[in-house]
């Protein structure tokens, strides 16, 4: 038997891969080398954009656990450095406060309505590729045994087994000097401040909650999420511990050595799981390419960097959302050239930020009295709207935008979040976008579009309706919701339907009915 898409690794980004894969009309198994989903939390939240993607899927009120959509988050940090993203116009972040644990139940229970095979305590030790496909060795419950796939997705984390085999180079640095340790607390009722929620530290003032707080000697956040109060501090240049796990009496010397006073608390209350962790340095790499033929690498396997302000499933699910649909279409039979080679060139870029803005973000959150007074600088500098805009959209990954050709200011942008009048009632574009297929979007109501998708009505719909607020007359959006082709005219003369066959052809393959047209062996 030969599968059509094998992914190692049931983490966040497998499991999103998969759910993306199937909505792309191909069914993907995961292998999983755990034998059940007890492994450690390590996300307490979804920062960035990504927040709208889930929405866009689905999935954000699955998480959120409400049916309203998204809204921007009114503050962030930068380095630990406050961003007031309340005085933004167009504030590109969004939060949403959920651990890991959570994301990745919901993401499975996804993949398993939509038919995905999760195999569990199934490892993959071993690969060998050639034209057709990868065979692929795996270490099951019942033994070894191989299986057969056109392509191997390695979600298999930072250790990436799928990118050792393939030898691929994790270039980048390892920094052995801090040390974190964090563990839930219960801290004293009365030092949690009722105006602010922060932290009344007795001899030392009040610190704000959900905030990197930093000192001359290190780090210190007090964050009360309603699966346990987070007490976290990193120091530098100490002795790691190595993988010892810490204990709370550790945490409290530590506190003491960062804030230079006590912080009176006790164990965590309640059934757990509670957190009681030690993290020694930290790594920061990027895969030297993520494709070698018939397998690529997403997520942490691709790249690694310090979980400061929370960017790594920002990342990783998004890298996925760009992979999936390129994948099924290649699968399916109707990508145009070159299209699944555009998940490392419009990806890559994205990952580049990130190791930049965390590497940045951890240099302002060192020791010294040199950091200090860059600090003092950069709080200067955070005065001004338009470097706290700029600071947003590049956390939140807004400021990407993919070489799509094109000269409108959306092509290559995600989508806005949209309104649609439609015939049959109002409609939110995310609610339009759940079946992952390519939309054009004919926004004015005589926008003459007769005709302009024949060929493609196999893999685009059309959808018609006024937008509620200023939006282009014609949008084409691709499955992962980035803008393919736009058009501000109503009427799309000659020069611009030429324009649109241009852009539907580069992004979902020549019209069927030509000789290079889709249809694919599954239609
Ligand atoms: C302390 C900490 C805090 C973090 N906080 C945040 C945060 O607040 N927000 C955020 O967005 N990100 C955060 N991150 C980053 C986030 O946790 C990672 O980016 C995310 O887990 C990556 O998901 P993944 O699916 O790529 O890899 P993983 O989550 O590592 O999953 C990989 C899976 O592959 C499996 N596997 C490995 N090898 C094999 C094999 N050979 N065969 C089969 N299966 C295999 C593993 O068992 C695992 O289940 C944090 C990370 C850490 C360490």
């Amino acid at each position: 038997m030969t599968v059509d898409v094998l992914i190692a690794g049931a983490g966040p980004n497998g499991l999103m891969l998969a759910c993306e894969l199937s909505l792309g009309g191909v069914r993907p198994i995961v292998l999983e080398r755990l034998p059940d989903d007890t492994k450690e939390n390590r996300a307490n939240g979804l920062v960035g954009q990504v927040v709208r993607v889930l929405d866009r899927r689905g999935l954000y009120e699955r998480l959120s656990g409400g049916a309203e959509p998204p809204r921007p988050s009114p503050a962030f940090v930068f380095g630990a450095l406050p961003l007031e993203l309340s005085r933004l116009d167009d504030n590109p972040m969004y939060g949403l406060a959920v651990p890991q644990r959570r994301v990745e139940q919901v993401l499975e229970e996804r993949a398993r309505e939509l038919g995905v095979e999760i195999l569990r305590g199934h490892e993959l030790t071993g690969l060998a590729q050639d034209e057709d496909g990868v065979t692929v060795e795996i270490a099951g419950p019942e033994g070894p045994y191989t299986l057969r796939t056109r392509f191997l997705v390695g979600a298999d984390g930072g250790h990436s087994r799928v990118r050792k085999l393939c030898g691929i180079g994790f270039p980048g640095v390892t920094r052995d000097g801090s040390v974190s340790i964090g563990a839930h607390v219960t801290v004293p009722v009365e030092l949690v401040d009722a105006a602010t929620g922060g932290l009344n530290v007795p001899g030392y003032g009040l610190i704000p909650p959900f905030m990197h707080h930093r000192t001359d000697h290190g780090l210190f956040v007090y964050a009360p999420f309603p699966t346990g109060t987070l007490v976290n501090t990193t120091e530098w240049n100490r002795d790691g511990g190595g993988d010892r796990p810490p204990t709370l009496d550790e945490l409290r010397e530590s506190v003491r050595r960062v804030l230079g006073a006590d912080l009176p608390f006790g164990p965590p209350e309640g059934d757990g799981p509670h957190l009681l962790r030690r993290l020694s340095g930290g790594n920061t790499r990027l895969a030297e390419r993520f494709r070698d033929r018939r397998v690529l690498l997403a997520g942490d396997a691709a790249h690694v960097h310090s979980a400061i302000g929370g960017p790594g499933l920002n990342l990783g699910l998004q890298d996925v959302v760009n992979l999936g649909w390129k994948l099924a279409a290649e699968i399916r039979g109707w990508a145009p050239p070159g299209l699944l080679d555009t998940y490392e060139t419009e990806r890559r870029p994205a990952a580049e930020r990130v190791v930049m803005h965390t590497q940045a973000q951890s240099a302002l959150i060192a020791p010294g009295p040199e950091v200090t007074a860059l600090r003092v600088l950069f709080t200067e500098l955070l005065r001004d709207e338009r470097t706290i805009k700029h600071i947003a959209d590049m956390m939140s990954g807004a400021d990407i935008r993919y070489d799509l050709g094109g000269d409108h200011p959306l092509a290559g942008r995600p989508a806005p979040d949209l309104t649609l009048e439609t015939e049959t009632g109002p409609v939110r574009l995310a609610e339009l976008t759940r079946a992952a297929r390519p939309l054009l979007l004919n926004l004015t109501p005589d926008a003459a579009l007769d005709g302009a998708l024949d060929g493609w009505r196999d893999r685009v719909d059309l959808v018609t309706g006024k937008a509620d607020r200023d939006a282009p007359a014609v949008l084409l959006v691709r499955p992962d919701c980035y803008v393919a082709w736009a058009s501000d005219s109503p009427r799309l003369g000659e020069k611009e339907r030429d324009a649109l066959r241009a852009a539907l052809t580069a992004a979902f393959g020549a019209p069927s009915g030509t000789s290079s047209g889709a249809g694919g062996r599954e239609g």
